[in-house]
């Protein structure tokens, strides 16, 4: 039986662009439309099991949401974060610049010149409000050496690819598995 790793893997990016809905998604299975805005306010706090079978390893996880995008680099020296899952919402202009400041403030923070990191364009399925399209995400984290997939919040199986991504990512870090 191995060894359970564990890692923390930080969600972060704009306000509004689904970082508490694609860890609800992935922990609870569900697509939560509206919640109580008090606990908004609150961090939240999510642990789940997970075996990747490529690996037969067994992850817990704890994704964190930020809802103040910059809290993130006050907090993360004493965090010891292992993965960052870095969204913005393919929706809204301003969450893509969003992400681009808080990737280079990620890099000066931790010091190293990549860190295992995803990129995620959320709400891929406002179809007729979309403003960035897939080829942009993806130059974009090809220009970083990350990760990149789309995704949406109301469907389960690409919020758990985001999270399975990540592990992926972490692996190849560690030197698990050779790169792509
Ligand atoms: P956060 O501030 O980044 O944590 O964003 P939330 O998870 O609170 O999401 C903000 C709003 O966008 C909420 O009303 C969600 O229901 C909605 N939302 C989040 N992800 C998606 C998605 O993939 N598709 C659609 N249509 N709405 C989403």
């Amino acid at each position: 039986m191995p060894q359970p790793k564990y890692r923390k893997i930080a969600v972060i990016g704009y306000r509004s662009v689904g970082k508490s809905s694609l860890t609800i998604q992935f922990v609870e299975g569900q697509f939560v439309d509206s919640y109580d805005p008090t606990i908004e306010n609150s961090k939240y706090f999510y642990f789940k099991h997970l075996s990747v079978l490529v690996f037969s390893l067994f992850n817990r996880f704890l994704a964190l949401s930020l809802q103040d995008e910059y809290s993130i680099f006050h907090q993360s020296h004493s965090m010891d974060i292992h993965g960052y899952v870095l969204v913005y919402a393919v929706t809204s202009m301003k969450s893509f610049e969003v992400v681009q400041v808080l990737h280079d403030k990620l890099l000066d923070m931790v010091g190293k010149i990549q860190v295992p990191t995803v990129l995620v364009g959320n709400k891929k399925d406002l179809h007729m409000e979309r403003v960035i399209k897939p080829e942009e995400g993806k130059k974009l984290a090809h220009s970083w050496g990350a990760a990149f997939m789309e995704s949406s919040a109301k469907e389960n199986e690409t919020a758990v690819e985001v999270f399975k991504r990540i592990i992926l990512e972490m692996e190849r870090a560690d030197g698990n598995v050779p790169s792509e």
